[in-house]
């Protein structure tokens, strides 16, 4: 089966209040260094197909297009690439202009993750995002006359003064674009962050699970159908890479604090970014930590990341990778939640019910 590669890029023009990724801000320095030792680590991975590629960070887009194009072309080097395949780059407003995604576009990037969160100015303010919502109509705009024709967009939920109506608005203004894929995403205070410090209002539990409700039926109404918990999509416009991860598929990570999952192993690598360019550049692997997954450890994350999708999990396909009837290993977590209604047989496939996915966490905790 072909593979997919995400890569991690670190740096972002500022840094979001609620942020607490492997992201930077103040490191341009860095790039040039950092660029080249993400080319060297790609070098040195083993060899493969790929038909996913995931540009994701940090703000990917805060490098130079023709670094961003380097990068690529060193993946291209190295591995064969399917004639399909998806090569999708995040992207934060007001980071790059219409030149930079046309080189994109014409390097061979054809799907573009646009971070637009709110529409809403407070919103975006109390977030520390550094765009607004101009920022983004321009950058959407000039996306599609870059020849982009996959686009994405990331939304988020539950956040400090956010009403119903307001909620409403952003969904409205960003479905008028007509991207072909959504995502929307609650709000989580990380601790550590400048916002968890502020300690927020936040909108209360049943108010946040009416936002999501809201999300799910309205975007059905225009047409994006619900295929994981916080993604949406047109018809065949899903995140293949995505997908990838729910179905427990192979990929490589590269990167600043990228990891990866490989023929039943994870691969941490330094997340440091110093750390890790200067294992590169000394002949070192950036490897930090290498995990054997155990076969239980591999049906549960089997289970519990492929019930996260709408469509579920096949039954049949459990039986073919691990050798063992899926009832056998859970037939207690999949009886309770049969019985409760929180679970649906459909032929081979089970699957978490529309209504339960916003809760699924109760559910796949009786999988691990
Ligand atoms: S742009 Fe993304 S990665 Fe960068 S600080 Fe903001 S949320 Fe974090």
């Amino acid at each position: 089966m072909a593979l997919g590669i995400y890569l991690h890029i670190p740096f972002c023009k500022a840094k979001c209040l609620y942020c607490d990724f492997n992201s930077y801000a103040g490191m341009e320095d860095m790039q040039n260094r950092y660029v080249n030792a993400l080319c060297q680590e790609i070098q040195n991975a083993p060899d493969g197909d790929v038909d996913t590629i995931y540009f994701g960070g940090g703000t990917p887009t805060i490098l130079p297009s023709h670094s961003l194009v380097q990068i690529l072309s060193a993946i291209g080097e190295k591995y064969d690439l399917t004639p399909d395949c998806e090569i999708s780059i995040e992207c934060n407003p007001a980071t790059i202009d219409k030149r930079g995604l046309s080189a994109l576009r014409q390097a061979g990037f054809n799907r573009l993750s646009i971070g637009l969160q709110s529409a809403n100015a407070q919103e975006l303010k109390a977030l520390g995002r550094i765009h607004d919502f101009q920022d983004f109509a321009k950058c959407f705009s000039d996306a599609r006359d870059a020849g982009f024709q996959n686009i994405s967009l990331d939304l988020m939920y539950g956040l400090p003064g956010q009403t119903m109506e307001s909620w409403q608005n952003t969904l409205k203004k960003a479905a008028a674009f007509q991207p072909e894929h959504i995502s929307c995403y609650s709000l989580k205070l990380e601790e550590g962050t400048p916002l968890f410090m502020q300690n927020p209002t936040l909108p209360n539990d049943d108010c946040v699970r009416e936002f999501y409700d809201y999300a799910f039926s309205y975007l059905a109404e225009k047409g994006y159908h619900r295929y994981e918990i916080s993604n949406f999509s047109l018809t065949e416009r899903e995140s293949r890479h995505n997908c990838k991860y729910w179905k427990c598929d192979d990929f490589l990570g590269f990167g600043a604090g990228a990891y990866s999952c490989f023929d039943g192993v994870r691969y941490d690598n330094l997340r440091n970014v110093l750390d890790y360019c200067a294992a590169l550049e000394t002949g070192k692997s950036p490897i930090a930590a290498r995990i054997p997954l155990t076969h239980e450890d591999q049906m549960s994350e089997f289970c519990f990341l492929g019930l996260r999708m709408s469509q579920g999990i096949d039954t049949k396909e459990f039986q073919t990778r691990f050798g063992e009837n899926i009832e056998d290993v859970f037939g207690d977590a999949i009886k309770k939640n049969l019985r409760r209604g929180t679970l649906l047989r459909l032929g081979d496939r089970l699957c978490i019910p529309p209504e339960y996915l916003f809760v699924s966490n109760s559910i796949l905790v009786d999988f691990i």
